[in-house]
C-alpha cells in the first residue's frame, strides 16, 4: 500500500491535480490515468479546466462508487442479483419488524421507525462487519444490528447494495490484476467508511496512488483532511508557514433569504460584466452555494429563472411537483374521501388531461356543469348530473361528464382492492399515456423530461417489490411511490452550462472563479445538530459512523476552501420571516479575514444602490426608488414626467382615485358609449334591449354592481362544495315554485278557485304535496347544502308555507279573491307577436321592460291586485306610500308589475280606467305583512319622474362603487369589489369623498338623511 500525498492550497487544486496526472503518466503521455473524484460535477469541471491548458489524454474521471460498480457490478449481475432500492429496503425492514419487533415493538408500525432503521442499515453495511460487531456491544446497538443483519439475510441472495459493490470490487482486485488501474490519483478524498477504505487500500496495493489534498491552513477546517491522511496512514504534513487566512471579497448582511438571493443574482451579473474581477467571468465559472435546500433552492431557482440566467444543479422544484409525477400521485388518491368534486377538478385543471381519443377533456365545461348540478360529494355525481342530461344547454356536458365519471370509477377500482406491484406500475404507465397522450414525452421541457425519466426509473424499481411483498392497495402503492420520489434528487440543466448551484457540501472539487455563499448565519451554517433517533453519539462513534460534528467540519472546510480559491461573496440573513427570529453571523466568519460586514438596511435600499440591474423588474424599481429618494414619493403630478408607461399609468390611476371627482378609474364611463335603454314614446324598437325592475334597482343601490353584472356579464360563482345550507335565493325559489304550482292547479281547473271561506283542506294538501316535490327536486339538483342542516331548514320552510297559507286565506275571506295569473312572464315570448311592456318616462320616452308577476288577482271590489312574494324582512318596504311609491327612486318592481298587469287585462292604454294595487306579501320573517300602493295618476307621475332619473344615470355612463358603510356583517351581500370579503372601509372612504362630485350629486350627493345617519 503506497500513497503519495500531494498537498496544496485550495486555489492550487487544479495545478496540483495536473502535476499528479503528469507524474502518473511519467514519460508515456498516452498512458491511461484514473482520477477518483468526489462528485461527477467536480470531475467534469476538472477535466474542462485541465483541458484549457496543454490538454489531457487518456484520463478517466470517476467517483469511487462508480469505480466499484464497474469492477463488481458485472459479477453481481451474473449471479442474478439486482440493485436494491429504498422501497425494497423499507418493506424488508417492515417485514423484519413484523416478525420480530424486539425493543421497537411500541413504535414498529410508525413510518419514521422504518425510515430510521433503513438509513442506519445502509450506514452499517458500509461500516462492515467490524463496525457492526462494535456497535452490538451496547443494548441499543445490538437491536439495530439485529434488524440490519436480518434485512441483509433476506436480501443478499437476489439483491446487492453499495456495500456489496465495494466488497466485491475489493475482492476482485485482491484476486486478479485489473488492467487500467495502474496509475491512480485520489482527488480531494473525504474520510472513508470502512468498506471504501478497504477498497482504496486495495487499489494502492499494486501501484502507488497519488492523493491530492487541499489544506486551508486552518486546523479546525482541515480536521477531516487530516483524518483522511490518518486513514491512509500518510504522515500529516508540517503546517505551512505563511498561509494567508481566507479573505472573502465581501460579506453582506441583509434582511432575509429572499434579499440574499437578489444580491446573489446581482453579483452574478456584475461578475459576468467583468465588474468583480476586472475580466468578464463566464456563467459556468460562477457558483451559488447554500447550507440547506430550504429555503434557498427554490428562491435561487426562481430568481435566476426570472432574470433569464442559465443554471445547472439541483434547484428547488421537487420531482413530485413535476407534471407526470404530480398527475400520478393526485390520480392515485383522487378518491381519498370518496370521489369529491373539488379534488377531481383540481386534478383535471392541473394537467392537460386527454381522453382515449387523444383530445383534450372539456375540463372548464365539466367544471361549470358540475357546479350547476350542485355536485359536491361522491354520491352526487349520478343523480345530480342525470337531472341535467335533458337540458338544452347543460345536457351534452352533463352526459359526457357522467360517462367520464363512470370510466374513472372503473379505472380506479375499489379503494381496498389490491394488486401486485408490477400491475400497479403497469396501471401507472397506462394512465400517463391516457391522460397526457402517448406523444406527450416529445413535448416535455428538458426539466420535465428528466423528471419523467426519474419517475420511470422509480416505477421500474417498484416492480421488483413483488418478490418481498404481498399485493397492495392503491393507497399503499402511492405512499411508497411518493417516498421513493421524495428521495430522488433530480439535477436540472447540463453540467458546465450556466451558473452552478447547490449545497455547500457539494462544492468540493468545483472549479470556479466566483462564488456566492448564502446563509452564513448561526443555525444555518453550520446547521443545527440532527439527533439520531436510534443511537447515541457514543454508539455511533464506536461503530465508526459519521457524527454530526464530522458533517459540520466538512462544511467548514468547503466554506473556507471556497473563499480561499474563488472571489467569494458571503451573505447572511439577519432575520427569518418564517420563524420571526434574528440571526447572528456564523462563527466561521471568525476564521476568515474581513474588515467589516456590509449591512444592507432593506431590500429597498439594496435596489437603490445597484448600478446595473440584472433584469427589467429591478431596473424599473431602482429608477423609481432613486427618483423617490431625490424628490420624495412619486405622486400623480409626476405622471407626465416619468418615462415608464406602466408607472405613468399607475400614477395616473392613484391620482384619479385620490381626487374628489369621479374618474374613469372609479366609474366615470360618461365618455364611453353605453347601451341606451329608453326610446321615444310609441317608437321603441321591437328588438330593444329589455331591463328588469331588479336591474334598475341594482343601479339605484350600486351602479358598479349593475355595470359588472349586467353590462360585463360577470356573476359571482357558487361553490357547491362550500355550501352548508340552502342559500336565501334557493330558499325563495322553492317557496315561489310551490305557490306557483298551487296557483296553476287553480288556473288549470285541477283545483277550484278559493272560496268565500278562503283556501280549503284540498288546497292545503296540494300545497304540501307540491312542497315535497319541490324539496325533492332541490335535493336532487344539489341546492340544499349538508343533509343535517337541510332537515331543519326544510321543516322551517314547511312551517313558513303553512303560515302563508293561513294569512292568505284571511285575505281571500276578507276580499273575495279570484286568481287571474301566476308567475306571469312579460313580455309573453310564447305569443305570436309578444306585446312590448313599457314604463313611461318624462320627456316622452319609454322604457321597455321584462319580468314576472308572482300572482295577479281580481278582488270582489273590482280592483286588480298584483302580489310579489318576499321571504325576507319587511323593514325596507315599511316606508312605501302613495307619495313615495319607489322608496326615493330605489324600488321599481311594483310599478313594473302593475304596468304588466294592466297590459295583461288589456288596460295598458288607459291605466286610469282600472283600479290597481300592487303589494309585497311577506313570509314569516316579514310577519306575513302585505305592504303596497294603489296606483293613480299622481303615483304614476312620481314613478315616471323617479324612473327617468335612474335611466338618465345609466344612460349617462355613471357606474361608481357605492359600498355599504363598514361594520359587522354576518355575510357579504356583494363580492364584486371585495372578493376577499375583507370589508368596505377603504372603498367607503373613497366613495364618501367622491359622492359630491357635481356631475353625480343629483343621484348620489349627501342628503339630510345621510348626515343624520352619520351623526347617529
Ligand atoms: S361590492 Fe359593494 S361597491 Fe362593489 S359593486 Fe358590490 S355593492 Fe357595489
Amino acid at each position: 500500500m503506497a500513497f503519495e500525498l500531494m498537498a496544496c492550497a485550495p486555489s492550487d487544486v487544479i495545478v496540483t491535480l495536473g502535476r499528479a496526472i503528469d507524474q502518473a503518466k511519467g514519460s508515456d503521455r498516452l498512458a491511461p490515468v484514473t482520477v477518483v473524484v468526489p462528485t461527477n460535477v467536480s470531475g467534469v469541471m476538472a477535466r474542462r479546466s485541465l483541458g484549457r491548458g496543454p490538454g489531457i489524454l487518456g484520463v478517466d474521471m470517476i467517483t469511487l462508487n462508480r469505480l466499484a460498480e464497474l469492477l463488481a457490478g458485472p459479477g453481481l449481475a451474473h449471479a442474478d442479483r439486482q440493485p436494491v432500492s429504498t422501497p425494497l429496503l423499507e418493506l424488508t425492514v417492515r417485514r423484519v419488524l413484523d416478525e420480530a419487533p424486539g425493543s421497537y415493538a411500541a413504535v414498529a408500525h410508525h413510518p419514521a421507525t422504518v425510515v430510521a432503521l433503513r438509513e442506519l442499515h445502509q450506514e452499517l453495511r458500509l461500516a462492515g462487519d467490524e463496525g457492526a460487531e462494535r456497535l452490538a456491544q451496547s443494548g441499543r446497538g445490538r437491536e439495530a444490528v439485529r434488524v440490519s443483519r436480518a434485512v441483509t439475510r433476506i436480501l443478499q441472495r437476489r439483491w446487492y447494495d453499495e456495500a456489496d459493490l465495494l466488497a466485491g470490487a475489493t475482492e476482485r482486485l485482491r484476486s486478479e490484476p485489473v488492467a487500467g488501474l495502474e496509475r491512480l490519483v485520489l482527488h480531494l478524498p473525504a474520510p472513508f467508511d470502512a468498506l471504501s477504505q478497504a477498497f482504496v487500500e486495495q487499489l494502492a496495493a499494486a501501484s502507488p496512488v497519488a492523493v491530492v489534498v487541499a489544506f486551508t491552513g486552518d486546523d479546525s477546517a482541515d480536521h477531516e483532511q487530516h483524518r483522511v491522511l490518518d486513514q491512509l496512514q500518510i504522515p500529516r504534513p508540517a503546517p505551512s508557514a505563511g498561509v494567508r487566512p481566507a479573505t472573502p471579497a465581501r460579506i453582506v448582511s441583509t434582511t432575509d433569504a429572499d434579499d440574499e438571493v437578489r444580491i446573489a443574482v446581482r453579483t452574478i451579473v456584475e461578475a459576468a460584466r467583468g465588474e468583480l474581477t476586472g475580466t468578464p467571468v463566464p456563467f459556468e465559472r460562477i457558483a451559488v452555494f447554500w447550507p440547506g435546500q430550504r429555503p434557498y433552492a427554490r428562491l435561487v431557482e426562481h430568481h435566476l429563472a426570472a432574470d433569464g440566467i442559465a443554471w445547472n444543479g439541483r434547484g428547488g422544484t421537487e420531482l413530485t411537483e413535476r407534471i407526470a409525477a404530480r398527475l400520478l400521485l393526485d390520480l392515485l388518491d383522487v378518491d381519498r374521501r370518496g370521489l369529491q368534486r373539488r379534488p377531481l377538478f383540481e386534478l383535471l385543471a392541473d394537467v392537460p388531461a386527454r381522453g382515449p381519443d387523444g383530445r383534450n377533456r372539456p375540463t372548464a365545461e365539466w367544471e361549470r356543469v358540475s357546479r350547476r348540478a350542485g355536485v359536491s360529494r361522491d354520491e352526487d355525481w349520478i343523480p345530480r348530473l342525470s337531472a341535467l342530461t335533458g337540458h338544452e344547454r347543460w345536457g351534452p356536458p352533463a352526459t359526457s361528464l357522467l360517462e367520464f365519471i363512470a370510466e374513472l370509477r372503473t379505472t380506479l377500482g375499489h379503494p381496498q382492492a389490491t394488486r401486485p406491484w408490477s400491475e400497479w406500475v403497469e396501471w401507472c404507465t397506462t394512465q400517463l399515456d391516457t391522460w397526457l397522450g402517448t406523444g406527450a414525452i416529445a413535448h416535455l421541457s428538458d426539466a420535465e423530461y428528466r423528471a419523467w425519466e426519474a419517475l420511470m426509473s422509480a416505477l421500474e424499481r417498484l416492480k421488483s417489490l413483488d418478490s418481498v411483498s404481498d399485493p397492495v392497495t392503491r393507497s399503499e402503492f402511492r405512499t411508497v411511490l411518493e417516498n421513493e420520489l421524495d428521495d430522488v434528487g433530480v439535477r436540472d440543466g447540463r453540467i458546465g452550462t450556466g451558473v452552478a448551484i447547490g449545497t455547500l457540501a457539494s462544492a468540493g472539487g468545483m472549479v470556479i472563479d466566483v462564488a456566492i455563499v448564502l446563509g452564513a448565519a448561526e443555525g444555518l451554517l453550520p446547521p443545527g445538530p440532527r439527533a439520531d433517533p436510534l443511537l447515541s453519539s457514543v454508539d455511533r462513534e464506536r461503530a465508526g459512523l459519521a457524527s454530526h460534528d464530522e458533517r459540520a467540519r466538512r462544511l467548514h472546510h468547503e466554506f473556507i476552501a471556497t473563499i480561499s480559491s474563488a472571489h467569494t461573496v458571503v451573505t447572511l440573513p439577519r432575520g427569518d420571516l418564517r420563524a420571526t427570529t434574528t440571526n447572528q453571523p456564523t462563527r466561521w466568519l471568525a476564521h476568515v479575514e474581513h474588515d467589516r460586514i456590509d449591512e444592507i438596511d432593506s431590500s429597498f435600499v439594496g435596489i437603490q444602490q445597484i448600478d446595473f440591474a440584472p433584469g427589467e423588474r429591478e431596473r424599473r424599481l431602482r429608477d423609481r426608488l432613486r427618483r423617490t429618494a431625490g424628490s420624495g414619493p412619486l405622486t400623480h403630478l409626476d405622471a407626465q414626467v416619468v418615462d415608464d408607461a406602466a408607472t405613468r399609468r399607475g400614477l395616473t390611476l392613484v391620482g384619479a382615485r385620490a381626487d374628489l371627482d369621479l374618474s374613469e378609474f372609479d366609474g366615470d364611463l360618461s365618455a364611453v358609449d353605453v347601451p341606451i335603454l329608453s326610446g321615444a314614446t310609441g317608437a321603441v324598437p321591437a328588438d330593444a334591449r329589455l331591463v328588469s325592475p331588479t336591474q334598475i334597482q341594482t343601479w339605484a343601490s350600486c351602479p358598479h354592481a349593475y355595470f359588472v353584472r349586467y353590462l360585463l356579464g360577470v356573476n359571482a360563482i357558487d361553490e357547491p362544495d362550500s355550501q352548508i345550507s340552502i342559500n336565501a335565493l334557493d330558499r325563495g325559489l322553492v317557496q315561489h315554485d310551490v305557490l306557483d304550482a298551487l296557483h296553476r292547479d287553480v288556473l288549470s281547473g285541477v283545483l277550484p278557485q278559493p272560496t268565500d271561506t278562503g283556501w280549503t283542506d284540498e288546497h292545503r294538501h296540494a300545497l304540501e304535496r307540491h312542497f315535497d316535490e319541490m324539496c325533492t327536486e332541490a335535493e336532487r339538483t344539489g341546492r340544499t347544502g349538508r343533509p343535517a342542516t337541510w332537515a331543519s331548514e326544510r321543516a322551517r320552510m314547511h312551517r313558513d308555507l303553512l303560515g302563508w297559507f293561513r294569512h292568505d286565506s284571511d285575505i281571500i275571506r276578507a276580499n273575495g279573491v279570484t286568481i287571474l295569473a301566476s308567475e306571469h312572464r312579460f313580455p309573453d315570448r310564447d305569443a305570436d307577436v309578444p306585446m312590448q311592456i313599457v314604463l313611461d318616462l318624462s320627456d316622452r320616452r319609454q322604457l321597455p321592460i321584462h319580468g314576472s308577476i308572482d300572482r295577479l288577482d281580481r278582488w270582489a271590489d273590482g280592483r286588480l291586485i298584483v302580489t310579489d312574494h318576499k321571504t325576507g324582512k319587511a323593514d325596507t318596504f315599511k316606508k312605501l306610500t302613495e307619495t313615495d311609491p319607489t322608496l326615493a327612486g330605489s324600488a321599481f318592481q311594483l310599478p313594473a308589475y302593475a304596468a304588466a298587469a294592466l297590459a295583461f287585462v288589456g288596460a295598458a292604454d288607459d291605466p286610469a280606467s282600472t283600479r290597481i294595487r300592487a303589494e309585497y306579501s311577506m313570509f314569516d320573517r316579514g310577519r306575513y305583512a302585505r305592504l303596497g300602493i294603489d296606483f293613480d295618476d299622481e303615483v304614476w307621475s312620481i314613478v315616471r319622474s323617479e324612473l327617468s332619473d335612474v335611466v338618465d344615470g345609466i344612460e349617462s355612463g355613471w357606474f361608481p362603487q357605492v359600498p355599504e358603510a363598514p361594520g359587522f356583517r354576518v355575510y357579504t351581500p356583494c363580492v364584486y369589489c371585495e372578493p376577499d370579503e375583507l370589508g368596505t372601509t377603504d372603498a367607503f372612504e373613497r366613495w364618501t369623498a367622491k359622492r359630491n362630485d357635481s356631475r353625480i350629486a343629483r343621484w348620489f350627493g349627501d342628503t339630510d338623511d345621510d348626515s343624520e345617519n352619520t351623526d347617529d
